[in-house]
């Protein structure tokens, strides 16, 4: 039969009745440890035969344990990175990778569109003149200037480099540093002038210096637009860069660097000129001129491929 309403009431607050008092009960007994063997309530028979609460501030010493081992090998792999210059004040996106790790090369396909990416390579003998007309370049048209030189010189003088010995030796020879360094350099720099200045459009100077650089940054990087060669004969540079040496504190600006220089260009970086010039993608400036001259010579040649400078320029008239 089914009971009235207020017996129900009735039912359900003796229900919460008990809980209550069994509550007020146990924080009673927490003001004394209950022993081994002794009832845990008024109805229940006291136990002799089980093991002691479970409590024993033994179990936790494998976590601590485990614990302090593990920040211990964090820590140690941490300092250990620290000292192979992994860790940079420029963040790890564009830290400097272990040899093993250098993946820039091995992509089977460009990580960039040459739709959003626009890569112009900068060629010529040492002392043709490519700085210094690409630094009229960068603030006329407003591209990242990237130098493999100056990005290789950066990574040998980097404290805890694993590179900066090889390099060094290379530069000395004038021989071509092997490519897996070079263009993962190239590729950490280009990331990080896209991230944090919002470049896409590059001036990669004094790259590709051998058929297998320029192979491995289209196929892995980006594919370049063009390349702008700086031709001029070895007297000419020559003289130059005995002029430079003077002031320049370079190691390789001696005589006989600069021989090795010349004939690594002959014989390896023409053959990349070769190569871009039979698929009509170089564009080649007479570079014994003065820089004026010859960067009005780069600035025709640029406004043929539809390049034009981005900065406003105030001409003076008559009226
Ligand atoms: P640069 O500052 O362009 O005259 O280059 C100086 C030296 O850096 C060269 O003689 C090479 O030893 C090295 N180097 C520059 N560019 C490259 C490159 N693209 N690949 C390999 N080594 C390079």
């Amino acid at each position: 039969m089914p009971l009235p309403a207020r017996s129900i009431l009735l039912r359900n607050t003796a229900a919460l009745r008990p809980t209550s008092r069994s509550f007020n009960t146990s924080s009673k007994a927490l003001s004394r440890l209950r022993q081994p063997g002794e009832p845990t309530g008024p109805n229940e028979p006291p136990s002799h035969t089980s093991s002691p609460p479970s409590k024993s501030p033994l179990k936790v010493w494998p976590i601590v344990f485990i614990f302090c081992a593990g920040s211990f090998m964090f820590k140690k792999i941490v300092d250990q990175r620290k000292e192979e210059g992994q860790y940079q004040s420029r963040g790890p996106c564009f830290k400097m990778p272990a040899i093993e790790n250098l993946g820039a090369t091995t992509r089977t396909s460009p990580l960039w569109s040459p739709d959003k990416v626009t890569v112009i390579f900068v060629l010529g003998g040492p002392g043709a003149g490519k700085g210094t007309q690409c630094s009229k370049l960068v603030s006329d048209y407003g591209f990242k200037h990237l130098s493999a030189g100056d990005l290789l010189r950066e990574e040998q003088d980097r404290p805890g480099s694993e590179f900066g010995e090889m390099i060094k030796t290379y530069i000395k020879e004038g021989t071509i540093v092997p490519m897996e360094v070079t263009i993962q350099l190239l590729e950490n720099a280009m990331k990080k002038a896209m991230e944090e200045d919002n470049k896409s459009t590059f001036l990669i100077d004094g790259f590709p210096r051998k058929l297998d650089q320029a192979h491995a940054f289209e196929r892995s990087v980006v594919p370049s637009k063009f390349t702008l060669f700086f031709d001029a004969p070895e007297d000419v540079m020559l003289e130059r860069l005995l002029d430079r040496g003077k002031t320049s504190g370079r190691a390789d600006d001696n005589i006989e660097s600069i021989k090795k220089r010349f004939r690594t260009f002959v014989e390896t970086s023409m053959p990349v000129v070769d190569e871009f010039e039979s698929q009509n993608k170089v564009i080649k400036v007479n570079a014994t001129q003065t820089p004026d001259e010859v960067y009005q010579d780069v600035q025709a040649r640029l406004k043929e491929w539809g390049i034009e400078p981005i900065t406003l320029k105030f001409v003076k008239t008559d009226a």
